[in-house]
């Protein structure tokens, strides 16, 4: 397998079609950097219409065959592509942490939530079972069966370059369906290093295919009357619209949007446990992930020691490249660095305290990486941008509040509805809590409750578009179609033909 990682030049990108790589024809192109130093590192093509029509034409010829390939053989396909995926982890991470920017140890977490995925769809042949029943009226049987739909697009964010689409294309491909994939322009590598891995675990040629682009690649796919469903993860409003456009003709659509998580800290709860998790959950791949916790609220008295606990370990984390050993890398661009630094001075300037201020801080990295530090703002109000908007940063942000009940009333007034946390040592607190927050994804002491793969994943509100979550047994309906065939077959002797059976009423 060609390794996509020698970027000593500006490598050009292709597209990934029928098995092969694909140059680009629109004559547009973007720009890959790696963030930890501001080199640009390689060119992705910007499909046009055309070009887009054309990688759809080849995963719907790929459909015929792949959906009436069997079960076993299907599955076997999967298994394999575990093991390779298993054993070449690391190279997948590192390509992620050259494009994306987040540290080694985080980009492998990514690779590993994905793989459980791949664990899940190895499955894919009990998870299509349908349901029996004999005898429903006079020798009339019924049976359900799920189908594969045809062409299913996957559009993906920056964010997870690898885990995003590994939490759709196993169960899709799994299921019979051909998949065209259109990844971030931000950082395309990792869907095509991931689409050869497919093809060396014996995936047929066109099954998978590699759409690069932008928003002309995101509308062919709505449009294209030949794609029969959407998965989408991105920010809220491409959210809405994929969601709007997609279904306007006729598919069906899945589409995560952006988030604004918050964490609740009790009187009661462990806050040395809550600070290290507010950190992890904060800074952890420098606050780009849409689980990440960007508010806390701290309930009565904790405010003061939980914001001092806070500090001293931001203040500890290593910011820099993150092939070194650092805690936290760069944001993906310049214009993402531009803007949470934008962020902190709207903060500033509306009246927050800054306790510790990210742009100040010192970077292990060479060239000009689009860095900023951890930042913590304490007295926070609601009605500040940086509580307000999905920041997307290293910006956490300390809201006090007097009691439970204000807390609870921020988060379900929250236009978002991702995921939230509560610490505490209180299990009534806790109970209470997942039943009346109007969240997606609930943690009682867990800062980022992403769900298990066999578990489906998914926010409430502006947070999700559609009614179906990702993995799980959700990605598997959101990937089939139910059919139910009810069958008669009179009895042999009715025809008098004689079997040798005995005579039947
Ligand atoms: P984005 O919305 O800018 O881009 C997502 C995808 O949409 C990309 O493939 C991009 O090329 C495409 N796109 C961008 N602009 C478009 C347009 N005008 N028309 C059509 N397509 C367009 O998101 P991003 O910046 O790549 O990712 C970060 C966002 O994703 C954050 O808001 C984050 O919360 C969200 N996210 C959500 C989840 C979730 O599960 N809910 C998971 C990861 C990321």
């Amino acid at each position: 397998m060609t390794s996509v990682l020698q970027t000593s030049a500006v490598v050009p990108l292709h597209h990934w079609v029928a098995g092969q790589q694909v140059a680009g024809t629109s004559g547009r192109f973007g720009d890959v950097t790696d963030p930890a130093t501001g080199e640009v590192t390689a060119t992705v093509p910007l499909a046009s219409a055309e070009e887009a029509a054309s990688v759809i034409a080849a995963a719907k010829a790929a459909f015929p065959a792949w959906r009436d390939t069997s079960l076993a053989a299907r599955t076997r396909i999967l298994f394999r592509f575990r093991e390779l995926l298993n054993a070449r982890s690391g190279e997948l991470a590192e390509l992620i942490t050259a494009e994306h920017g987040k540290v080694l140890a985080d980009a492998a977490g990514e690779v590993a939530r994905g793989l459980e995925v791949v664990e899940f769809a190895c499955g894919i042949a009990h998870l299509l079972k349908g349901s029996a029943t004999e005898n429903a009226s006079t020798r009339v049987d019924v049976q359900s069966l799920r189908q594969p739909l045809g062409v299913v697009g996957v559009i993906s964010p920056f964010n997870f370059p690898a885990m995003v689409p590994l939490w759709f294309f196993p169960i899709a491909i799994g299921a019979g369906n051909t998949v065209v994939l259109k990844p971030s322009e931000k950082v395309p590598s990792a869907a095509l290093w991931l689409a050869r891995l497919l093809q060396e675990a014996g995936l047929p040629d066109g099954v998978f295919n590699v759409l690069n682009g932008d928003k002309e690649a995101v509308d062919a796919l709505l449009t294209s009357p030949d794609v029969k469903a959407i998965s989408f993860v991105g920010s809220t409003p491409i959210a809405r619209y994929v969601y709007e456009t997609g279904t306007a003709n006729g598919k069906r659509v899945q589409a995560l949007g952006g988030a604004k998580n918050h964490m609740v800290v009790l009187p009661d709860a462990d806050l040395d446990l809550a600070a290290d998790q507010a950190v992890n959950a904060g800074f952890g791949s420098a606050g780009e992930r849409c689980m990440a916790i960007s508010v806390v609220l701290a309930v009565g008295d904790v405010a003061d020691p939980l914001v001092e606990k806070i500090a001293e370990r931001a203040r500890a984390l290593r910011t820099g490249d993150g092939r070194r050993s650092c805690d936290m890398g760069p944001l993906v661009t310049a214009a993402a660095r531009d803007r949470v630094t934008g962020y902190i001075e709207a903060g500033v300037a509306a009246g927050a305290e800054l306790v510790v201020d990210g742009r100040e801080a010192q970077f292990d990295a060479d060239g000009a990486g689009f860095f900023v530090g951890p930042t913590l703002f304490d007295h926070v109000r609601p009605d500040m941008s940086i509580y307000t908007d999905e920041v997307f940063g290293p910006v956490l942000s300390v809201v006090r509040v007097a009691g439970y009940a204000e807390a609870i009333e921020l988060i379900n007034a929250n236009p978002y509805g991702n995921g939230t946390a509560i610490f505490t040592n209180d299990g009534g607190a806790a109970r209470r809590f997942q039943n009346e927050v109007e969240v997606g994804m609930v943690g009682i002491n867990v800062p980022v409750p992403v769900p298990v793969a066999y578990y489906s994943f998914g926010g409430w509100k502006n947070s999700l578009f559609g009614d179906t979550h990702a993995h799980g047994v959700e990605g598997v309906h959101f990937f089939t179609r139910g059919k139910v065939v009810t069958t008669r077959w009179p009895d042999p002797s009715h025809r008098g033909v004689d079997l040798g059976f005995p005579q039947n009423s």
